[in-house]
């Protein structure tokens, strides 16, 4: 059977002496794993498009659910994010984090969107890396109906408007001061802090990341965020541990 989707490589693994094994995250059949022949030969006019972070038109044939690359064209290749190595480790752990959460034969292209316009923001910075993270982490999470709930207390029901909140990490859920005793464990955030994950999580997919936030705000941001996605995938990156090495240098 053939198939014609747009789709992103996440990941590359070579295989004999001039193939690859292609983690391709795809409009229409969710994350697949596709068998690319031939493309580590310089001669191949499939070179850039066999490369992480390529987003290009395919042509698969598919048979017993195995995938093979007949033919593509190249779409964007995001090459410039290999430029700076900040970005270039954020880029690998947002791909790695979507063949995390997305799933074969999903046929949602939230998750894509989301990628695309992830490592479109790096690429030109249109957002801090911190925002760009914490905005995919917690999006991503949303999008595989982790929706976090920052509108209203969950003990009394309040709505918390301006005020702070206590935010349960594995609940998803917020609770005003008053009800945070009987609550237990969970972050302090001050309002504007959840009026960005209502942003991220709630906004159109093109806007997720267009919102204003003070600098103390922004790193409560990054750590609320990372921290939720990482207890809803259950998993550690590695990709992760080396954006944190990435970041610390000068
Ligand atoms: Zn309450």
């Amino acid at each position: 059977m053939r198939h014609k989707v747009k789709g992103i490589v996440l990941r590359e693994i070579p295989k004999g002496e001039t193939s690859k094994l292609l983690t391709v995250l795809t409009a229409g059949l969710g994350v697949i794993t596709v068998n690319a022949k031939g493309v580590r030969k310089l001669t191949s006019p499939y070179l850039k498009c066999a490369q992480t972070f390529a987003f290009s038109d395919l042509l698969l044939y598919e048979k017993n659910g195995f995938f093979t690359l007949t033919e593509s064209a190249l779409i964007e290749d995001f090459y410039s994010i290999r430029e700076d190595i900040k970005g270039y480790s954020l880029a690998c752990y947002l791909c790695e984090a979507a063949s995390a959460f997305a799933v074969p034969g999903d046929e949602s292209v939230n998750i894509l969107r989301l990628l695309l316009n992830s490592l479109y923001a790096i690429e030109n910075s249109i957002a801090s890396l911190k925002i760009i993270k914490a905005g995919f982490e917690l999006r991503i999470s949303a999008e595989c109906g982790f929706l976090p709930e920052v509108d209203s207390c969950a003990e009394c029901g309040d709505e918390l408007g301006d005020r702070d909140f206590i935010f349960g990490i594995y609940d998803g859920v917020a609770v005003c001061r008053g009800c945070a005793n009987r609550e237990g464990n969970g972050i302090l955030l001050p309002s504007a802090v959840g009026k960005a994950i209502k942003h991220i999580t709630e906004s159109e997919l093109s806007r997720f990341i267009s919102f204003r936030i003070g600098e103390g705000e922004q790193a409560l941001l990054a750590e609320v965020a990372e921290k939720y996605m990482l207890s809803r995938a259950e998993r550690g990156f590695k990709t992760l541990s080396f954006y944190k090495h990435c970041e610390e240098l000068q």
